[in-house]
């Protein structure tokens, strides 16, 4: 007998997470030198870490032969006094996908749905199917999130909707009001889980306080991460906000060490470092205007985008799609993007809003990949 067949069909059903690239690897293939590579693929912060948490982290590397605080202490008291919500509604992750991973261990079985968008960030697929759960997967509209068709398709075994705002890799965002109308029509037996991976990435005008939804929506969870503007996507580490009774419960499905103690020490300095944080949005805000310029010079149609990075259509020649095409041309300039085919979208690349000199490097590059 197969031990494999012994793994249920539905995981042995689950198409795995593919990401970006990463440099050494195209190094690799490719004999390039590594510092001759941009890596624009998977929405990193291309200023770096924070100055405040590299200097966190090198005063923690003195400990590392002790288990981290399993209780993360300090960063959630950190995040207590930044948010105003009490520690017990904080739960940290390995980065926020832990938390999504959470959720779905929290309240999905096989026998039991969860709602989410067409086009919508893969770890919800992923997490559905890992607990034998069924996948009720609802229509984009306009590459965004139908929040109508979504509360439409909510079933009765329905137990989880996963939202993300903005979307990963759409760029799309839904207003803070017409997410509250969805969470305030949610039937309180559905947790409705709204992913801000990118939060900090918005524009001041359209900014909205999910933080203060708390208090009124009970089955309302909220998960952000430090893989993102704050820099520190090779820590890992991100935290959800939700009712303490629902805190009580991921914490039980949590790895008792999850966070690992760089990880904990660098966010709570992260967390106040606001300089790095204007820092990058500020650069983060001239760059995409930077892309957006030149994709309508060039004829090319993008996803306007509330985050860092920016999903562009590759045009058709013949029949079929050429955007995979362009992908193997830019990687071997040394440019390194991201593919959506997994999202259904085979006809569009997804670049990270880079430094300056970056995204000319890829402009260029795109520029001769498209004529080629
Ligand atoms: N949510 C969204 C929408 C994302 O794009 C990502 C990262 N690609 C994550 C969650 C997970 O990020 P992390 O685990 O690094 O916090």
């Amino acid at each position: 007998m197969d031990l494999c067949e012994q793994s249920p069909s539905y995981i042995r059903a689950i198409a795995p997470y593919q990401p970006g690239k990463p440099i050494s690897e195209l190094a690799r293939e490719m004999s390039l030198k590594e510092k001759r590579i941009i890596k624009l693929a998977s929405n990193e912060n291309p200023l770096g870490v924070s100055p405040k948490a590299k200097a966190a982290i090198k005063k923690q590397l003195a400990e590392l032969s002790r288990y981290p605080d399993g209780s993360a202490f300090v960063l959630k008291g950190a995040l207590a006094k930044r948010y105003g919500v009490p520690q017990e509604c904080i739960v940290v992750g390995n980065g926020s996908n832990d938390l999504l991973e959470m959720a779905a261990a929290v309240f999905l079985a096989p026998g039991t749905s969860a709602v989410y968008s067409q086009h919508a960030f893969a770890v919800y697929p992923l997490a559905t199917q890992a607990r034998g759960a069924r996948s009720i997967v609802v229509p984009a509209k306009r590459y965004g999130h139908d929040l109508a068709g979504m509360l439409a398709a909510i079933a009765p075994d329905t137990r989880l909707v996963f939202i993300a705002n903005p979307n990963n890799p759409t760029g799309t965002f839904v207003p803070g009001g017409e997410l509250e109308d969805f969470i305030a029509r949610t039937p309180r037996e559905v947790a409705v889980i709204v992913d801000e991976a990118y939060t900090e990435y918005l524009p001041r005008e359209v900014r909205y306080d999910s933080v203060g939804w708390l208090a009124k929506y009970p089955n309302f969870i909220l998960t952000r991460t430090f893989s993102k503007v704050y820099g520190l996507a090779g820590l890992r580490v991100g935290f959800g906000l939700m009712q303490p009774e629902v805190a009580d419960l991921f914490n039980r499905v949590r790895q008792p060490f999850n966070v690992n103690s760089l990880a904990l020490a660098a966010a709570a300095a992260a967390l106040e470092d606001k300089a790095f944080v204007a820092r990058s949005t500020k650069m983060n805000r001239a760059g995409m205007m930077r892309l957006e310029r030149a994709f309508k010079k060039l004829g090319l149609e993008y996803l306007p985008s509330f985050a860092n990075f920016v999903t562009f259509e590759v045009p058709r020649h013949g029949e079929g799609p050429r955007a995979g095409a362009v992908y193997e041309k830019l990687l071997r300039r040394g440019v390194i993007v991201r593919p959506v085919a997994g999202y259904g979208m085979p006809d569009y690349l997804r670049v990270t809003v880079g430094r300056p000199k970056e995204n000319d490097r890829f402009l260029e590059a795109l520029e001769a990949a498209l004529e080629d």
